[in-house]
């Protein structure tokens, strides 16, 4: 789809082959394939509106960068000079959200069309409408600008681009046109300065890379591997969406590799970094739930974000829990502890809501239970609501290698048997271990990696 524009851009490339800093271009609609019937219909009718309405209009980012890779936008942003108050004046659905980044977010049914305006400069040091924190974060930015302006505040080339409504042509300010041909992830301007000004960005350049697999440019890669100590400057509440963006991409295990590879990983989950060093059993458990959702993802099955927040935390919680248990401490109160200190950790880096974390701590809680499974409890458990979770996480840890004693080969066969083959399962697992042993320890034991092939 993108040949038409590469020979384009050739052309035009060769003619301003002198020129160090990209100059605009322009690609005509003959000359692009995103076409009107496959933007989103309340998208069409906001930039119609705010065109109408004497305004400049133009879808950006994602949207375009995915049409013009073939790809089905995520979701479709609308770039202009209208203020977001004269853009609330102009819908009814529409409303103004965030004081410090101030946009506006128009509602379609359960769609929603994000507006912005285009973001520019101030001259004045003291300008209050941008605010830097001392080591170059941007606090605040809300200066209006020109679409030039705008262009080159944005974070990667190939998200640059722009499609303007009035004559339907893609608008490249800075290069994204030449990076998308080239599968090439560019930082606009200064790499370091831009990851200090909001280091999220340094995220972002791992979900592209990983998602539309692209090589990030080294000038972008470089400061990556000395910065990604910036991460902790980001507000924890805004790292746990972004982080789900990261592992709901479709492309996590690879996302997952990339973090590891730059030195982000340990800067979002630091106990599962230190516990991977000496168990290796634990970081194939984290690859196995990556796989595990990108396949769900890929079929279209849904993936909750406490199931993948409860492996991405498992290997700093096998190691509090074993700890505490070496110290005497019985399996279920260890388990609570070990949840609350992990937890206690982990908010300073990334904030779980409730909502979140309490089924994560249900999938954990039930790792102790789903082996306990004598008598009447199978059946019990069997109709605990999270039940079908924690039995997935328990396959999982029982794949990678973890030692759960086939509990999850064993409810497999328990899900699929009619009631005189439970039974008979029930039945062959003699009695409760718990009582036969009298001991009330069950550490969760490690076992050489299966093999992952
Ligand atoms: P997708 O929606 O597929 O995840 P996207 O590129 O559209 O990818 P959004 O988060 O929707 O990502 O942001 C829309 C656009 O806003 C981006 O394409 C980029 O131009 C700009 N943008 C988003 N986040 C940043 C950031 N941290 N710094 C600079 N520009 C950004
Ligand atoms: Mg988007």
């Amino acid at each position: 789809m993108i040949k038409g524009i590469t020979s384009y851009i050739k052309t035009r490339m060769n003619k301003q082959a002198v020129v160090k800093a990209p100059k605009l271009q322009i690609l005509p609609r003959s000359q692009h394939p995103i076409s009107r019937s496959e933007i989103h219909e309340g998208a069409l009718k906001v930039l119609y509106r705010l065109n109408q309405s004497g305004f400049q209009a133009y879808l950006v980012g994602g949207c375009i960068r995915d049409r013009l890779l073939g790809k089905t936008p995520k979701d479709f942003d609308i770039a202009t000079d209208a203020t977001p108050e004269e853009v609330t004046e102009l819908f009814r659905n529409a409303r103004m959200i965030g004081r410090r980044f101030r946009i506006v977010h128009v509602r379609f049914g359960r769609e929603i069309i994000e507006v912005t305006t285009f973001r520019g400069k101030t001259q004045e040091a003291t300008d209050k409408r941008i605010k830097q924190s001392d080591e170059g974060m941007l606090l605040r930015d809300n200066v209006w600008g020109s679409i030039e302006e705008d262009a080159i505040r944005r974070d990667f080339t190939i998200n640059a681009l722009y499609y303007n409504i009035k004559d339907h042509s893609v608008y490249d300010y800075t290069g994204g046109l030449t990076d998308l041909k080239n599968k090439m992830l560019r930082l606009i301007g200064d790499p370091a300065t831009r990851y200090r000004e909001d280091p999220v960005r340094m995220l972002r350049a791992i979900r592209f890379a990983a998602k539309l697999d692209f090589k990030l440019e080294a000038a972008t890669e470089a400061p990556i591997y000395e910065q990604a100590n910036l991460l902790l400057q980001v507000a924890p509440a805004r790292m746990f969406d972004e982080v789900l963006k990261l592992f709901l991409s479709g492309h996590g295990l690879t996302t997952f590799q990339l973090l590891r590879h730059y030195g982000l990983f340990a800067f979002l989950f630091p106990a599962s970094h230190e516990a991977f060093k000496t168990n290796p059993v634990a970081l194939v458990v984290v690859e196995q739930a990556m796989a595990n959702t990108d396949l769900r993802i890929s079929e279209g099955r849904p993936v909750t974000p406490a199931f993948l927040y409860a492996a991405l935390l498992w290997p700093g919680l096998e190691h509090i829990f074993n700890d505490l248990q070496n110290n005497g401490v019985p399996a279920f109160p260890a388990m609570q502890q070990a949840g609350n200190r992990l937890l206690q950790r982990q908010n300073q880096h990334i904030t779980i809501p409730k909502r979140f974390a309490f089924p994560m701590r249900e999938i954990w809680d039930l790792q102790l239970k789903l082996p306990q499974r004598q008598g009447k409890k199978a059946w019990v458990l069997l109709q605990t609501p999270r039940f079908r979770a924690a039995y997935d996480f328990l396959l999982l840890r029982e794949m990678a290698g973890e030692a759960t004693d086939g509990a999850g080969a064993w409810w497999t066969a328990f899900q699929e048997a009619n009631e005189d083959e439970q039974h008979k399962l029930i039945t062959s697992l003699g009695r409760s271990p718990v009582k036969k042993s009298g001991s009330r320890k069950r550490k969760l034991r490690r076992h050489k990696p299966a093999p992952t092939n």
